[in-house]
């Protein structure tokens, strides 16, 4: 990839003479993840300059690649999903010419805890009864079970935002009478993968927004986008599009500080010493990083103090190469095991256009990559990496024999501490808007007033406002690139009560 990124400059461009208006100057984002280039997406459609700093080598954040030294082949640090429902990224996607990397599941594959295999799929009922046969037909739910479920879901549905926001999702379920049953074989499935937390960590408002956007309000809500590439390989596409518009993209280009003169952003120094005038600034780093950022009247502001507020939820990977197929499945979800997802890499990079990856070793070359995903992973931080890789190799023996005579050639177990913020009960309070109390400066990032939990969606939609932003302080009319909710079928909004 960094063929097509520009070398960091060495040393950083003073405005030209004669530029008279702040204006010229370049908008610089600083932060290569998401959001970062999602605000770089929305601005440089408007042919304005823009400069993106990235202090790693490479793009993606917390969603990126890495070569792996053994087998020499660029991996995912960890799968990333998107879903039908994640409207913002859909459009980043599209705007960007990027949409042809993804793969749209409408099957998911539920692996009962007793191992059969749950094929899982709408039906041609109406949104939000499109799911319902597929529910009815879970074998390791009882009927006891899924009338408790309908009974839960009516209920969550009703609830109103202001009620849901400050209770935690563990008190709901009590309130509402869910089983440890149901629990363990609904509701934590879904919702520990989608939010990284345990019930008692998650706002209900998230859990509901979750079942009503991607189960109930569209048929198409749930479906699963797959990256069929590595990420690191859609960001190199990104950036020709993005240099194709006039962004001079900088990698290994970290920034130390951003200054002011009197309340307006000046410029933004570099580690290396050098300077970047500026004339707006887009701050698009996790929510760990920004309060070092920050310029010095803002670290004290109450709008960007309850930022130290967020705290980080881990999510884990294992990745293991065997010397032949284990299953035949594309991806599947582990039910009420150790083990919650299983991507089968080798097949979804095998329905894209090229091989998995150019690079790899002969002795892998032949191998069939798989990655085994846990959200929430605060147990496999608790044992050593040996243990977890072997508690997951006996959740996938236990589900595929064949994984029992495959020969594991490599196992690896990667682990992202600070992967998303909790999305704990009240956690809005905590999320600034884009628009920082200084007038040229935005914030971007999962973190910031999204309405969405810490997603890729979040992520993009944050960019897509502080660009905004940005556009609107210049007295530039442009409709809103944040896309909204999938439309809802009239049934849909009857059960909804929209
Ligand atoms: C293991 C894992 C699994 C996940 N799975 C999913 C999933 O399946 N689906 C989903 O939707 N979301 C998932 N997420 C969440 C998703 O990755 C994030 O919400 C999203 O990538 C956040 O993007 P961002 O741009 O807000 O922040 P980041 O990705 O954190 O980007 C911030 C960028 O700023 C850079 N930076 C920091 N300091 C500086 C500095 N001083 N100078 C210059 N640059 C700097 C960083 O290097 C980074 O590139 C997952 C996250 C993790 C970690």
């Amino acid at each position: 990839m960094s063929s097509s990124l520009s070398s960091y400059p060495t040393s950083r461009s003073s405005p030209a003479a004669g530029d008279s208006t702040a204006e010229a100057l370049p908008i610089v984002i600083v932060g290569g993840g998401l959001a970062g280039l999602a605000a770089a997406a929305v601005l440089s459609q408007h042919r304005l300059p823009v400069t993106l700093f990235e202090s790693r080598p490479r793009l993606g954040g917390r969603a990126s690649s890495v070569v792996d030294a053994s087998t020499e082949m660029l991996i995912d640090t960890c799968q990333h999903v998107a879903m039908g429902c994640c409207t913002s990224f859909s459009k980043f996607c599209e705007q960007l010419g990027i949409s042809h990397f993804f793969r749209v599941e409408d099957q998911l594959n539920f692996v009962a805890p007793e191992g059969t295999i749950v094929p899982f799929a709408a039906s041609r009922l109406p949104a939000p009864l499109h799911l319902t046969n597929a529910l009815l037909r879970l074998p390791y739910l009882t009927m006891n079970d899924k009338w408790q479920l309908a009974r839960g879901i009516r209920r969550l549905v009703k609830l109103s935002e202001r009620d849901a926001s400050d209770l935690s999702f563990a008190d709901w379920l009590k309130q509402n009478r869910q089983s440890a049953h149901i629990v363990d074989r609904f509701w934590n499935v879904v919702l520990v993968s989608a939010l990284s937390e345990s019930s008692e960590r998650i706002s209900t408002k998230y859990a509901r927004q979750v079942i009503v956007e991607a189960f109930l309000r569209n048929r198409h809500g749930w479906e699963v986008h797959l990256p069929v590439r590595p990420l690191t390989e859609i960001y190199a596409a990104i950036v020709t599009e993005l240099e194709s518009r006039g962004v001079t993209v900088c990698v290994q280009a970290g920034v130390e500080r951003l200054e002011t003169v009197g309340d307006r952003l000046s410029e933004v120094v570099l580690r290396d010493g050098s300077r970047s005038t500026c004339a707006d600034g887009v701050l698009a780093v996790s929510f760990d990083r920004v309060a070092d950022l920050l310029p010095a009247q803002l670290r004290d502001h109450p709008e960007l103090q309850c930022v130290q507020n967020l705290e980080p939820s881990p999510i884990s990977s294992v990745h293991l190469w065997f010397d032949r197929p284990i299953c035949d499945l594309p991806h599947a979800v582990i039910v009420d095991r150790f083990s919650q997802w299983l991507f089968n890499r080798t097949a979804i990079h095998a329905s894209g256009d090229a091989p998995l990856a150019a690079v790899q070793t002969d002795e892998f070359a032949t191998s069939h990559y798989y990655q085994v995903v846990i959200s929430a992973s605060r147990n496999v931080l608790e044992i050593d990496s040996d243990e977890a890789i072997a508690r997951v190799l006996a959740d996938l023996q236990a589900i595929w024999p064949a994984a029992k005579s495959a020969r594991l050639l490599r196992s690896r177990l990667m682990t992202d501490h600070r992967a998303v913020f909790s999305p704990l009960p009240g956690i809005d309070r905590h999320r600034p808007r884009q628009q920082s109390p200084i007038a040229n400066l935005q914030l971007a990032g999962d973190w910031t007033q999204t309405g969405w939990p810490a997603t890729m969606e979040s992520a993009v939609r944050s960019g897509f406002l502080a660009a905004e932003n940005i556009l609107r302080r210049r007295g530039i009319d442009a409709e809103s690139h944040v896309q909204a909710d999938l439309p809802t079928a009239r049934l849909g909004k009857w059960f909804l009560g929209l």
